[in-house]
């Protein structure tokens, strides 16, 4: 098969379903076309790679050179990117043709996608479900074939937690393994690109092009590159494996837990075995969380002020009136809910009871990991307490949406790697998700045990 073939495969498939599904913001087919060509070239000539021809769907926060980039907001729904992101312009160099940008939570802030300015997406499995978020437009695609590839970012769990409700693979990397040079900035000392997959196989060959060194982003890893698909085929023979007590407690449902239990009881049969540790600060790691990323996303978003790059109210009388009106007719509620959050926690007088206190507490999750990592090799538990929710079902209650993300955030608040992969499916129809979080740099390491129990 040509990766022109290929290519206009995705592309058949995307004009076929995607108008039910909404998980592209943008499609790109002239472009999918004339870069699968030059990969058929490549081919010819002999200088092809392991991904080139293999088409790939971003998401739309990543920045790319003459696409509109919206990160699902009225706010960018205009603008055009003038240069790639890094991760954009690693998959170019490979050669993997681009089908379009993908939907997402509006500036990545939420776990549904519902937040979208345009629209939510649907789950492939159940139409009547969320896919997720904030990459829920890149686990829809995958899901649902739409895509084979597709790049996500994980703030507090938007890789993995759509990866689990579309039952699909997503893996966050260690914080600075994959450069966030040309990504918008959410909170960015979380913000970390990974790779969204059918399987984990895939996922270490597509994160093997990803990350390297960059120093256009301050926080990029100094170090060579490892090899992600490395330990791809090692036995799981003597591995230890991890069972918080936390993950299995309160609020999880019990048929996601009898899922991912089983889960875990088939890897214990390739070889591993299970040890109790304790994430005792895991109940902190939520509350720390949604005050510092908000207090980064508060920073970070001061940018749009309607004078540089994106909205602008119509007929402003005077500097502030524009920034008042293009901020406020730009950004959606959740995002202007957690832009007030944000700066409220880093004002003057409240700087220490929030800010700094949420520090605090972030630093006694991270080292509740090193503690647990002294006596097992990975952790494993549910990535989200419940399937995927129905459409509606938390646009009104947030904290409950904020709550859901308790599996996840530690994981993003010590900038460790983690995992989702596909590990059955619940009595609803629903999939659900293993999570296996490893120590930092264990990439590797994940993808196998992924890769041993697919
Ligand atoms: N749900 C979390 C939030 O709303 C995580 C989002 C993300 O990882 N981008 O902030």
């Amino acid at each position: 098969i040509t990766s022109v073939q290929l290519t206009q495969h995705y592309l058949d498939r995307i004009a076929k379903f995607d108008a039910e599904l909404n998980a592209y913001v943008t499609v790109t087919p002239e472009l999918a076309m004339q870069m699968a060509q030059e990969a058929d070239e490549r081919f010819k000539a002999g200088t092809a790679e392991l991904l080139t021809g293999i088409p790939v769907a971003h998401k739309d926060i990543f920045c790319t050179d003459g696409i509109k980039t919206s990160c699902s907001s009225k706010m960018l729904d205009n603008f055009i990117a003038p240069y790639d992101a890094h991760v954009v312009s690693q998959l170019k160099k490979v050669g993997m043709p681009i089908l379009g940008k993908t939907n997402m939570d509006e500036f990545a802030m939420g776990s549904t996608s519902e937040s979208s300015y345009y629209g939510p997406t649907k789950n492939p499995w159940d139409h009547k479900a969320v896919p997720g978020g904030s990459s829920g437009g890149a686990a829809a695609v995958i899901a649902a074939g739409l895509a084979p590839m597709a790049t996500g970012t994980d703030t507090g769990g938007s890789i993995r937690q759509p990866a689990a409700f579309c039952g699909i693979t997503g893996i966050k990397p260690t914080y600075g393994m994959v450069s966030r040079f040309g990504i918008v900035a959410y909170a960015s000392s979380f913000d970390q690109a990974g790779p969204m997959t059918r399987s984990a196989e895939d996922a270490a060959w597509m994160l093997n092009a990803m990350a390297g060194f960059d120093e256009r982003d301050s926080t990029s890893l100094q170090q060579e590159k490892p090899d992600f698909a490395a330990s791809l085929g090692e036995s799981l023979v003597g591995l230890k494996v991890g069972i918080p007590a936390e993950y299995f407690g309160e609020g999880l449902d019990p048929e996601v837990e009898t899922i991912v239990k089983n889960a875990i009881a088939e890897i214990e049969k390739l070889g591993a075995s299970t040890v109790p540790v304790s994430l005792p600060n895991k109940d902190l790691a939520v509350p720390s969380y949604y005050v510092l990323a908000p207090a980064e996303a508060s920073s970070n978003l001061s940018r749009f002020d309607g004078v540089r790059f994106g909205y602008r109210c119509e007929n402003p009388t005077d500097l502030q009136d524009m920034y008042q009106r293009s901020r406020g007719e730009g950004f959606g509620a959740e995002v202007k809910r957690r832009i007030m959050v944000g700066a409220y926690a880093l004002s003057a007088g409240f700087y220490d009871a929030y800010y700094l206190k949420a520090q605090k507490l972030r630093r006694m999750v991270r080292d509740d990991f090193t503690k647990a990592f002294e006596s097992c090799d990975v952790i494993m538990g549910p990535v989200a307490p419940s399937t995927a929710f129905n459409i509606g079902e938390k646009s009104d209650d947030q904290v409950s949406m904020y709550l859901s993300d308790l599996y996840t955030i530690p994981v993003n608040l010590a900038g460790l790697p983690g995992i989702s992969v596909p590990a059955g499916f619940a009595d609803n129809g629903r999939p659900v998700g293993l999570h296996i979080v490893g120590p930092y740099f264990s990439e590797a390491k994940l993808l196998n045990i992924g890769h041993q129990y697919q």
